[in-house]
């Protein structure tokens, strides 16, 4: 009858109610506990900058590297930065970690000037880092201690920040325009800024994500899609990085349409620093080139 429906339907209800709240807690939790941990990863050592080369498409040559942060959990092993940033972001804790990977990834930069490699370095930041005390004449001090010519840093900010369009963000970027480093904005294409949008902003590069990189000789879309991004960075006299190169094809599709600047597995995944000095020694364009096309049968 009625009744038992009603009563059958709450006691259902409670139920997904009480699931609900123990699943919403055991979340909670570990959110507290991957916090708690993340407050001490700085002190305890456990993170780590590793770094990815970017390459010249057409030659191969290595024009520099992008800083990319790990974290080596005492339990969880290593994880990846998509999955503690954000809460880096929200704790506020983005604050003291973005500054600590800009001096690790400037004295690095320091040593590989000093063994004769001549390589800018990318250093990812996040909007947060604004109120969180990264202003100019920080990332100035940061340069000069590393004697680093600020033309050799490139700071990466994502599409998103563009959005707010602010006059706060505007003064911040023009901070580090004055100081004399260059701006990129990543993962392009993903957010909604439009051509007007770009021009207000101090930029220098645009990072395609790789989202379009992997579309590419897949159907005519895929290809127009990053032909029209080309041309328009062509027009706003920016510099272009296509993102995740995982092929060959790929590679020369990108190359054809003009596309400068590559990063990805095709050339190299992010490695530890003394791992890509290795690296860096052994390379050799010509050769990576030639043994990426297909190898004929022995
Ligand atoms: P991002 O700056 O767009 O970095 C590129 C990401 O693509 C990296 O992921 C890199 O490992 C990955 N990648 C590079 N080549 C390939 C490829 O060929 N195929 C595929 N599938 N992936 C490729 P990662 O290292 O996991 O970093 C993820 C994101 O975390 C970064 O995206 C960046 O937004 C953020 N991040 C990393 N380090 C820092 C940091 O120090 N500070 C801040 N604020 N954010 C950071
Ligand atoms: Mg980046
Ligand atoms: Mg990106
Ligand atoms: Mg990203």
């Amino acid at each position: 009858n009625a009744d038992l429906a009603m009563y059958k339907a709450k006691q259902s209800g409670r139920n997904q109610t009480h699931f609900f709240t123990a699943a919403m807690q055991e979340h909670a939790n570990q959110r507290m506990t991957l916090e708690q941990d993340l407050r001490h990863a700085l002190d305890r050592e456990q993170l780590e900058v590793f770094y990815q080369p970017v390459v010249h498409g057409r030659s191969g040559r290595i024009t520099g590297v992008e800083a990319l942060l790990r974290w080596h959990h005492p339990e969880r092993g290593m994880i990846p930065p998509d999955a503690f940033i954000p809460l880096a972001e929200e704790t506020g804790l983005i604050g003291a970690i973005g500054e600590w990977v800009l001096e690790t990834a400037c004295a690095q930069l320091r040593h590989w000037s000093d063994k004769g490699m001549n390589l800018y370095l990318s250093v990812n930041i996040s909007e947060r880092q604004r109120e969180l005390g990264l202003e100019a004449q920080v990332v100035r001090d940061i340069l000069e201690r590393n004697r680093i010519n600020p033309s050799q840093l490139v700071l990466e900010i994502t599409e998103g920040l563009l959005l707010q369009d602010s006059e706060e963000t505007i003064g911040w970027l023009n901070g580090f325009k004055q100081v004399g480093v260059n701006l990129a904005i990543d993962d392009f294409g993903t957010g909604y800024s439009s051509l007007s949008y770009l021009r207000r902003f101090p930029v220098d590069t645009l990072k395609i994500d790789r989202e379009f990189v992997r579309d590419l000789n897949t159907d005519r879309y895929g290809d127009s899609l990053v032909s029209a991004i080309i041309s328009m960075a062509a027009s706003l006299e920016l510099r272009l990085i296509a993102e995740g190169v995982e092929t060959e094809a790929q590679r020369s599709t990108l190359a054809q349409q003009g596309c400068q600047f590559m990063q990805g597995y095709l050339f190299s995944r992010p490695l530890p620093a003394e791992e890509l000095s290795a690296w860096l020694e052994s390379y050799q364009p010509q050769r990576v080139q030639l043994s990426r096309v297909a190898t004929p049968p022995p």
